[in-house]
């Protein structure tokens, strides 16, 4: 591109390795990670469910595994939950295709039983490596087993809700799955308390409110 400042005889600087972009990164790694059959639940997936959204998202959404809806799509989040999770989004002031979203595991467990160890294990690497494109400010961390996962600990939601909470690099933020706030609206207020500190402190960070980009 910058060929027209040199004449001729001149040679343009070479082009540098590693030109590209986040999203054509994540396309490549997607095409790896697509034929990943690292697992037993290679053999029960329709989809790998890679995860979407914005390549340079300032936050990222991590949940659990995809379902039935996922699965059948291809796409993260895209069931009754998902619906929800846009609306929590929304009312963070990010629209969805803003944020980037996945899941620790990229395929369904069969009957959407929990991730067990050696799932994890296979599919975690795939999750650092988008994380590492994208490089988000702040990641929000869907309910217990995801956050558990992460963290490699067995705390309660309750301990780790509302709170920063460091993981590698990255300010991660802890609160309800939307399923489980579809199973007890009443939790929601305590989503929305959560969501709240996490705006605040992305609002410190960023010296701007997201609410009114
Ligand atoms: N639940 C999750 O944890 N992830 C999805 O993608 C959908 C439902």
């Amino acid at each position: 591109m910058q060929g027209f400042l040199f004449d001729k005889d001149e040679q343009s600087p070479p082009v540098p390795i590693n030109t590209g972009s986040s999203s054509q990164h994540l396309a490549q790694l997607f095409d790896t990670a697509k034929e990943c059959r690292k697992c037993r639940l290679a053999a029960t997936r329709l989809n790998f469910v890679f995860g979407e959204g914005n390549p340079h998202a300032d936050l990222v959404v991590i949940g659990e595994a995809p379902g039935a809806e996922e699965d059948a799509s291809g796409r993260p989040f895209v069931g009754r939950s998902g619906q929800l999770l846009d609306k929590i989004l929304l009312a963070a002031g990010f629209a969805r295709e803003e944020v980037y979203i996945c899941n620790i595991l990229k395929c369904r467990p069969p009957g959407n039983r929990n991730p067990l160890a050696d799932e994890i294990e296979c599919c975690m690497p795939w999750l650092l490596q988008q994380l590492q494109i994208v490089n988000p400010k702040i990641i929000l961390v869907l309910g217990k087993v995801a956050a558990n996962t992460l963290f490699e600990n067995n705390l309660s939601l309750g301990s780790m809700r509302g709170r920063i909470m460091k993981w590698k690099e990255y300010d991660c933020f802890i609160t309800y799955h939307p399923a489980a706030l579809l199973r007890n609206p009443n939790w929601k207020h305590g989503c929305w308390q959560d969501i709240q500190v996490m705006m605040r402190h992305y609002q410190q960070m960023t010296g701007q409110s997201n609410a009114h980009k």
